[in-house]
């Protein structure tokens, strides 16, 4: 089987004036459809900058980047921001929902960049509200919920499309030990009903558990790659 996802040699190396910093030295990686994969490793050690890559925020030094056989590393800003609107969701650990802006209206705005009428969007994000356990919260703003109910709004954002691949950089970085399990319980979930990918940062090895491989990240390289037993 094709790997979804295929990192090759992917180099990072940060410029500022005189000073370069090498965020990511030599990483290769593929990740197969279906599979959860989590990033581990210390605080500065790559894991943010691999996942930016991978998804065509930034560019490599070096390197290439697959998605589906589409060459992510090649291509030019406006057509990576149209391939990142319709096969990828993220999930922040900031949880980035616009401040005033209704459950209903945050979780439907992925939709709005994809052409989908107004009344559609409604029923679609009413509909994945109700799949996070948010039935009766459509119309509250993001400051009138709790961290776990915001994170379950910014998932439900994230799916709401029904993007192949999810990116989640430390989703549950800013919520406590239960309500961290909850929402990996409700996103893991999501994600393997839809059969999507999820490519996951954290820095909780509880939430580790949840992968099919964890792979550790150090200083920029790969240290170690381990496969968790489903189930
Ligand atoms: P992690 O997510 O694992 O904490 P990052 O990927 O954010 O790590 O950062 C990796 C390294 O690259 C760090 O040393 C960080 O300071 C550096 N870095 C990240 N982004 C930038 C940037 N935009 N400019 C300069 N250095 C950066
Ligand atoms: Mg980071």
């Amino acid at each position: 089987m094709k790997p979804l996802i295929e990192v090759k040699n992917v180099r990072k190396i940060y410029r500022m004036g005189d000073e370069k910093e090498v965020a990511l030295d030599d990483i290769s990686l593929s990740i197969y459809k279906g599979e959860i994969v989590c990033l581990v490793g210390a605080s500065g050690s790559g894991k943010s900058t691999f996942l930016n890559m991978v998804a065509g925020l930034e560019k490599p030094t070096r390197g290439e980047i697959y998605i589906g056989g589409i060459p992510i590393h090649k291509l030019d800003e406006e057509k990576v921001t149209l391939f990142r609107q319709k096969n990828i969701g993220f999930i922040f650990q900031a949880f980035h929902l616009l401040p005033m802006l209704t459950a209903v209206e945050n979780v439907g705005l992925p939709l709005i960049f994809r052409g989908v009428e107004s009344k559609k969007r409604n029923m679609l994000a009413m509909k994945m509200l109700k799949e996070v356990g948010l039935s009766g919260y459509e119309n509250r703003k993001p400051n009138q919920m709790s961290g776990g109910q915001q994170q379950r709004v910014g998932i439900a954002r994230a799916l709401v499309g029904n993007p192949k691949i999810i990116f989640a950089d430390e989703p549950t970085g800013n919520l406590d030990s239960s309500t961290s399990v909850e929402v990996m319980e409700i996103m893991v979930k999501k994600v393997r009903e839809n059969n999507q990918t999820l490519l996951l940062v954290t820095h909780d090895p509880t939430i580790s558990e949840y992968a099919d491989r964890v792979v550790t990240i150090k200083d920029g390289n790969i240290l170690n790659i381990e496969e968790n037993k489903r189930g």
